[in-house]
């Protein structure tokens, strides 16, 4: 009879003798692991911390893409990819060509025991007595693999059960930190690697900028909050970036940064429900409608005299007009919608002024506030431009040239000051309630 080791012996021999490498039994799998192509430093990486997706950047990065083939060419199996594309699916390292799914099946024998073998050869102690050498030596940040899951940023607890929506019975998931991505790590280069964080997010709610080069510094600018950008681009398909984040956001579609047939969709619809020339481009009328509150639009009242309402929706040059000009409608309009919220609109301004009873009352009690409603939800400060800007200094009685600088911030520090409201040269919504308060047309004063 012979013994296992016997046969697994002719076996080999075999395999040897007729040069078949037909041979994929797990008994001869087990035989090899990947070897680095460099010698090992005498220190080498810890473990890596969670570097979740950011960006969207899903071209297969040169660690990725080297370990599929260390993968494929020790062990076999199936190539299931690099990439993802953003638009599928949640928060996912494959975004950012940085994550790979190894096709094996969990219920053929064999192929299970390819991805154990390798895993236990990942996640096995090093010389330096610290678990998970190999995976340290990579980059590898986690694995999901038969309804399990094991984590770099969780090690002490080890594997964990996974309850994501695929049990990965057949592929491993294998996500590599920004180093391993970028096989930058000591299992490719010899030399340990310090932590790579990745881009930052430089605009909320928007990806980041793809990977250009390694950040060491773990802490992040704060990212700017889109809708504090004033400025009016011009903006067609195939435009790009934060103001294009800005205009979905108004539309109300998915917001991506980047203006598709989609976006261009949208924005025809609403430039011709708001009566401005359908161009598919982001004209400064255009922004100045899509930046009016919201609030005004859903309002029955406020589109119940579509005639002579200077309604910033529909005029197709807002600036044009010299002093928002006391036409008494809106006027109307404003007692209309908020007769309970106002204090009193026709009491003098400075009685009205102490305390509305809530932030919306102000802004519909005149025709100024009218036209400064729509950027009440902004924050202005130096080196802002555009409309906002333009009626704001209108409201602070300034030369209205569009552009926040030295005179505009003098003025609003010295109406802050005067209004009791912190004492800085920016406009924030209690400065535009203020401002829409001393806006109340003449006659009422
Ligand atoms: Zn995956």
């Amino acid at each position: 009879m012979l013994t296992r080791h016997t046969r697994h012996t002719l076996a080999v021999l075999v395999a040897a003798l007729t040069g078949a490498l037909l041979l994929s039994t797990p008994a001869v799998a087990a035989l090899m692991n990947p070897t680095s192509p460099v010698t090992a430093p005498a220190v080498v990486e810890a473990l890596s911390p969670y570097l979740g997706q950011v960006s969207c950047d899903p071209g297969a990065k040169p660690g990725a893409i080297a370990l599929r083939d260390i993968l494929l060419k020790t062990y076999g199996g199936r190539d299931l990819g690099i990439s993802r594309e953003c638009s599928r699916g949640g928060r996912s390292e494959h975004k950012e060509g940085r994550a790979y799914d190894w096709g094996l099946d969990a219920a053929v024998p064999a192929e299970k025991a390819m991805a154990d073998q390798f895993l236990e050869w990942l996640l096995a102690p090093g010389d330096d007595g610290a678990p998970a050498y190999n995976a340290r030596r990579l980059g590898v940040m986690y694995v999901v693999w038969n309804r399990r899951s094991w984590s770099a940023y969780k090690a002490a607890a080890g594997w964990q059960p996974y309850a994501g929506p695929s049990p990965h019975t057949d592929h491993v998931h294998l996500s590599l930190s920004w180093n391993g991505g970028m096989k930058q790590t000591s299992f490719w280069t010899g030399q340990a690697a310090a932590v790579d964080y990745g881009p930052c997010r430089r605009y909320v709610g928007l990806p980041a900028e793809a990977y250009t080069k390694p950040r060491t510094d773990p802490s992040c600018p704060a990212p700017i909050a889109l809708l504090n950008l004033t400025e009016t681009p011009v903006l067609a398909q195939s435009a790009n970036g934060p103001y294009v984040a800005q205009l979905q956001h108004w539309l109300g579609i998915t917001v991506d940064g980047s203006f598709g047939p989609m976006t261009a969709r949208a924005l025809s619809t609403f430039q011709a429900a708001n009566g401005l020339p359908v161009t598919a481009r982001t004209d400064e009328p255009t922004w100045t409608a899509l930046r009016a509150p919201r609030t005004a639009a859903t309002q029955p009242t406020a589109s119940t005299q579509p005639t002579a309402s200077p309604k910033a929706a529909v005029t197709p040059k807002p600036t044009a007009t010299p002093k928002p000009t006391a036409s008494p409608k809106p006027t109307a309009a404003a007692k209309a919608t908020t007769t309970a919220a106002s204090p009193k609109p026709t009491a003098t301004p400075k009685a009205a002024a102490p305390k509305p009873t809530t932030k919306a009352a102000p802004w519909a009690s005149g025709v100024g506030s009218t036209v400064l409603s729509r950027f009440a939800g902004l924050t202005l400060r130096k080196g802002a431009t555009g409309p906002a800007v333009v009626a704001l200094q209108r409201a602070l009685k300034i030369t209205p040239d569009g552009a926040f600088g030295p005179k505009t911030a003098a003025a609003v520090l010295a109406f802050n000051v005067a209004r009791k409201l912190p004492a800085e040269p920016v406009v924030r919504p209690a400065t535009w309630a203020s401002l829409a308060r001393t806006a109340l047309p003449p006659t009422s004063r």
